[in-house]
C-alpha cells in the first residue's frame, strides 16, 4: 500500500479526531444520540442560524429560483441575487467591490494563490487560521511568520514594497483581536499590502457590526483586502473578498477556486442577504452577547485554568495536556454542556484548551449552568 493510513500514533497522543453525528444544532442547543445539550462549541454568535427572516428568505428563493446555481459564476451562475448581495455587502462595509466564495477556506487560498508569486513576501501572524497558513506554505512566495500580535517583530522582518501582511480581526482559537492600528502603520510605512481575515469579528464588533476595523477605528482604505465569512455571526455559510474594483476584477480572472467552482445556491445567497440586512440592526443581540461574555468571565474567574484575555464570544480555558482536555470535555458533555476540545496542530503544542463560545441565543441561566458545571468539573 503506498499510503500509511494508521492513526494509532495520533490516538496514543490524544490527538485523534473523530466525527460526531449531531441530530440538530442551533446557536444555543444541540441534540445528539437522543440527548439534548447546551451548545458552547458553535460560531452562531447572534443566533442567526435559526432567525425567521433568514429561513423565509431561503424558502422564497428556493421556490422562485430553485436550489442550485447551475454553473460557475463566469459561465451562467452569477445571478441578480448574487449581484444584490455583493452590492449591499459593499455598501455596509464601505468597500468598493466584493466577490463571493462558497467558503472562507477557499477565499483565503484563492487570494494568496492569485496574488503572490515567486519573489513576493508574505508575513503572517503565527496564530493565523489554517487556511491562510496552508495557502502561504503552498505559495511560491516567501512566507515569514511573526510572533502573535508583535508589531516590533513584524517591523524587524518587513521588506519594503515586497508583498502582503495578513492577520485576523479576532483570533479564532484565542478570542483576542489583532492590533490593526499597529498593522496599518507597519503596512503604510513599508508600502506593503494588508489583508484582514475578519471571520470572527464581522457582525459582532464595530458600529452596525461592521467588524474589527470599525471597532478599532481603522479606516477601511488602510486595508487593501478584506475577507469575511457568512458561516459565523451571519449564521449561514460562504465568504467574500472585498477591496478595490481593480482587485476584484483581477480575482474574477485569476482566483481559481472562484472561476472553477459552482456559484452559491440561490437559497443560501438569499439567506445571507437577509442576514446582512438584519445584522446592521442587531445592536440588541450584540449587547446581549457582551453581557453573556462578562457573566461567563466573572463566573470562571476563580478556576485554576488560564482564561485568555478575550472580550469576544470566544472564551478559551487553557488546560495544556491533550488527554486531560479530552477528559474534561467529556465530563462537561456528561453534564449537558457541549464545548470544543481543541488540540494541536490547531493550537500550539502544550496549549490544548476548552474552546467555549457564547452566543446571544444563550440565556443567563444557560451561562449560569455552564459556570456551575465548570466549577464542579474543574476542582481547584
Ligand atoms: C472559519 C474560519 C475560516 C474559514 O471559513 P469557512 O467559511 O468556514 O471556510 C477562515 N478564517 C478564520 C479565521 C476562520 O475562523
Amino acid at each position: 500500500m503506498p499510503f500509511n493510513l494508521s492513526l494509532s500514533e495520533r490516538e496514543a497522543a490524544g490527538l485523534k479526531r473523530s466525527l460526531p453525528v449531531i441530530d440538530r444544532v442551533s446557536g444555543r442547543q444541540l441534540w445528539a444520540n437522543g440527548k439534548g445539550y447546551l451548545n458552547f462549541a458553535g460560531n452562531d454568535y447572534l443566533g442567526f442560524s435559526q432567525a425567521p427572516q433568514l429561513r423565509v428568505a431561503a424558502e422564497a428563493a428556493a421556490r422562485e429560483f430553485g436550489v442550485g446555481a447551475v454553473a460557475s459564476p463566469l459561465v451562467v451562475g452569477h445571478q441578480a441575487i448574487h449581484r444584490t448581495l455583493e452590492s449591499e455587502l459593499a455598501d455596509w462595509l464601505g468597500l468598493e467591490a466584493v466577490l463571493l466564495f462558497s467558503s472562507g477556506f477557499s477565499a483565503n487560498q484563492a487570494v494568496i494563490k492569485a496574488l503572490l508569486g515567486k519573489g513576493h513576501w508574505l508575513w503572517q501572524d503565527r496564530l493565523n487560521h489554517a487556511s491562510l497558513q496552508e495557502a502561504g506554505a503552498l505559495s511560491p512566495a516567501r512566507m515569514q511568520r511573526f510572533a502573535h500580535n508583535d508589531m516590533a517583530a513584524l517591523a524587524a522582518k518587513i521588506k519594503p514594497e515586497a508583498g502582503l501582511i495578513v492577520s485576523e480581526g479576532v483570533f479564532s482559537m484565542d478570542g483576542d483581536q489583532g492590533d490593526w492600528q499597529g498593522l496599518a502603520q507597519v503596512a503604510e510605512q513599508s508600502r506593503n499590502w494588508l489583508m484582514i481575515d475578519d471571520a470572527h469579528g464581522l457582525g459582532v464588533l464595530g458600529k452596525q457590526g461592521k467588524g474589527t476595523l470599525s471597532e478599532q477605528g481603522v479606516a477601511a482604505e488602510k486595508v487593501q483586502i478584506t475577507m469575511g465569512t457568512f458561516g459565523k455571526a451571519l449564521g449561514v455559510s460562504g465568504a467574500f473578498i472585498g477591496g478595490s474594483r481593480e482587485l476584484i476584477e483581477y480575482l474574477h480572472n485569476h482566483a481559481r477556486s472562484y472561476v472553477y467552482s459552482t456559484h452559491l445556491p440561490p437559497p443560501q445567497t438569499a439567506a445571507i442577504l437577509a442576514a446582512v440586512r438584519l445584522v446592521q440592526k442587531a445592536d440588541d443581540q450584540r449587547d446581549q452577547l457582551c453581557e453573556r461574555v462578562q457573566q461567563f468571565r466573572q463566573g470562571v474567574a476563580g478556576l485554576p485554568f488560564e482564561l485568555l484575555p478575550s472580550a469576544t464570544a470566544i472564551q478559551p480555558l487553557i488546560v495544556g495536556d491533550e488527554h486531560r482536555t479530552l477528559r474534561l470535555a467529556a465530563q462537561l458533555r456528561e453534564s449537558g454542556c457541549w464545548v470544543g476540545a481543541i488540540r494541536p496542530p490547531t493550537v500550539p503544542k502544550g496549549s490544548a484548551r476548552l474552546r467555549i463560545t457564547l452566543s446571544a441565543a444563550h440565556t443567563r441561566e444557560d451561562v449560569q449552568r455552564l459556570v456551575g458545571v465548570l466549577h464542579r468539573s474543574l476542582p481547584r
